[in-house]
């Protein structure tokens, strides 16, 4: 069976590594107290439950061409692995390339989600948008 894009990227506004920077760079001046920073997202983890989705909006997407099948190799240049915590931020690169972004209500701060698709399972994870982890990696 042919790969096919889910509708709900069919949609959203592309976000490119320049902009993306920016938006990492001010959730990371952002010093406000919020519910979305009361469980360590620095890895790449299920959402918690104490997070409301509704809380969030989504902002644009990671995926520059949403018809192409999107790549399941990571990067990891320095050793880290997927649920790192100092794992690379490649747009290009599994998951990141999969993911939106999202954008708490409440603060500002940035997050990237995307939909971990199991054989039986869908899970949406989360991870901060942390400037000093983006790489714009081919
Ligand atoms: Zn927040």
């Amino acid at each position: 069976m042919p790969w096919a894009a889910p509708l709900q990227w069919l949609n959203m506004i592309f976000i490119d590594f320049p902009a993306l920077s920016a938006l990492a760079t001010a959730s990371a001046l952002e010093t406000k107290k919020c519910s979305c920073c009361t469980v360590p997202l620095d890895a790449w983890q299920r959402l918690p439950t104490s997070l409301e989705l509704d809380r969030f909006e989504e902002i644009g997407t990671l995926r520059e061409d949403p018809y192409e099948e999107p790549t399941f190799a990571e990067y990891h240049p320095h050793g880290t692995r997927y649920d790192s915590i100092d794992a690379p931020i490649a747009p290009r690169y599994y998951p990141a390339n999969l993911s939106q972004v999202a954008r708490c209500l409440n603060c500002g701060r940035h997050y990237l989600r995307y939909n971990e698709a199991g054989g039986y399972f869908t899970e949406l994870r989360i991870r901060a948008l942390r400037p000093a982890l983006l790489a714009d990696a081919a």
